[in-house]
């Protein structure tokens, strides 16, 4: 069988944590990043002895806003039980978490798959649980020495959301991600910037082969990388005769590569038992007070809609929250160049430098002076892209704020036109005698050459529509 022929079957297992203002079960204040150590803390969170949970109403309003949000339907009785296993960031040895009876089943995210079409990816449950400490490696992995624990995180109300096996590709498993990731993001929920507010374990199989799952993903863009290595590995293994043994693997984030941990417990592993400490919760009816957002479908299509820029530009604006809000204070400098310059040209220069949005949105008002110099122009495309680098690189860096208008006066890249354009043209032509002559032969490329050199030589400073023009009185067209 070759390659293509073999089925990828990936169903994933996302965990992501409320933004809720406390922890699950205790009065601690959840915002623990950047604060030392075990100072997040009490006795319910630490597990000590005689404590007692309080449930956070609040963590499971938020989780009902995500069922309705992914039509999940919430079951008339939901039930916290103890999945029991011992590891130094567990400090009771039991997670509190739900088993059978999860707080909703069912629902739905529609995403595009490979070919573009649409596609419905069904969700099996979701559930809430208390996410454990964290152990911090000193040294690497291999050779670490000692291991610290900090129990700020123990008790941080997660989510856990389990799609069907029914993604087929890592490209669609990104996809899927991203969608969900937008949707919690407009639902205020969870901070996408807090690191590690998501994390997935996947499940992966070739068809007709055992099924193996990778633990921990820490990084949501982390999946695809991991999901690679694995079909890889199982289709090289399957072709050379072997056999896929089920078991469990951890993602090595730096070398890109999935190693073997454990063989895989089953659910009797952990001896799962209803919590005694907490009532069962009847939270079905309460799904009809739950108000949601316009979520990014809605407001890809009220983009279409009010703004008339195209179904890709809305897609790309609507994909995250904060794009979305950007675009809508700056839009009326004109919806199409706006959208063009946002979702083209600015988002591709902020992955170039790996730099958020969250830098540029409190200077929206600046980029805005941008595209309207644009916009009116003032300045040409190539020069606003220069202008756009170097107000881009200053934010970055933050050594010096200079606002566009005054980048394209320091840098003398106002348009111009007229008289100065013929100059310049008669000395390049000038200059390269070559060129003309390959002009005028037909050379291919000539004359783009000769308009290269005079846009390099004007620093963009004029219409290139404009210099071919000057050109063609010179040579001809
Ligand atoms: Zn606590």
């Amino acid at each position: 069988m070759t390659n293509e022929e073999m089925n990828v079957i990936i169903g994933l297992e996302v965990h992501c944590q409320l933004n809720t203002s406390s922890k699950l079960f205790c009065a601690c204040s959840a915002d623990f990043r950047g604060d030392a150590p075990n100072t997040h803390t009490c006795p319910v969170c630490l597990g000590l002895p005689g404590t007692l949970p309080v449930l956070n109403k609040r963590a499971i309003e938020y989780a009902l806003k995500v069922a309705k949000a992914f039509n999940c339907v919430v079951l008339e009785k939901s039930e916290f039980c103890r999945k029991n296993y011992f590891y130094p960031d567990l400090v009771k040895a039991y997670q509190i978490t739900m088993g059978d009876n999860p707080l909703a089943v069912g629902g739905y995210v529609e995403i595009e798959d490979d070919a573009g079409n649409p596609k419905i990816i069904n969700l099996t449950r979701i559930h809430v649980e208390e996410d454990p400490g964290r152990l911090v490696h000193m040294g690497n992995r291999e050779y670490g020495h000692y291991t610290l624990v900090d129990y700020n995180r123990s008790g941080i109300p997660l989510i856990e959301m389990v799609t069907e096996p029914e993604l087929s590709s890592p490209k669609e498993a990104r996809r899927f991600l991203n969608k969900l990731r937008a949707m919690l993001e407009y639902l205020d929920v969870f901070d996408p910037e807090k690191e590690g507010a998501i994390r997935v374990d996947a499940n992966i199989s070739i068809k007709g082969h055992e099924r193996v799952e990778i633990k921990n993903i820490s990084s949501y863009k982390g999946v695809e990388k991991a999901l690679i290595f694995e079909i890889t590995r199982q289709k090289n293994l399957i072709n050379r005769g072997g056999t896929i043994v089920r078991e469990t693997r951890h993602f090595q984030e730096g070398k890109g590569t999935t190693i073997s941990a454990r063989s895989k417990e089953t659910a009797t592993d952990y001896r799962y038992f209803p919590e005694p400490d907490l009532p069962i919760i009847c939270v079905a009816d309460w799904i009809k007070d739950i108000i949601s957002p316009e979520l990014p479908d809605a407001r890809r299509d009220r983009f279409m809609q009010q703004y008339g820029i195209t179904a890709n530009h809305a897609k790309t604006l609507t994909g995250d929250l904060k794009l979305a809000e950007f675009y809508e204070t700056i839009a009326d400098v004109g919806a199409a160049i706006t959208a063009s310059w946002t979702a083209d040209i600015l988002i591709g220069e902020l992955n170039y430098r790996d730099m958020s949005l969250g830098i540029v949105a409190p200077h929206a008002s600046e980029f805005k002076d941008l595209v309207t110099l644009i916009r009116d122009k003032k300045i040409t495309d190539k020069a606003g892209i220069e202008v756009l680098r170097v107000w881009l690189d200053n934010l970055r860096t933050g050594t010096k704020m200079e606002k566009p208008t005054k980048i394209v006066e320091r840098l003398n890249l106002a348009r111009e036109s007229g008289e100065h354009l013929r100059g310049i043209v008669e000395q390049i032509l000038a200059s390269n005698p070559q060129a003309i002559i390959d002009h005028k032969t037909r050379k291919k490329g000539a004359l783009n050459f000769i308009v290269g050199q005079v846009v390099k030589e004007t620093r963009g400073k004029f219409d290139p529509r404009e210099i071919h023009a000057m050109i063609a009185e010179f040579v001809g067209k």
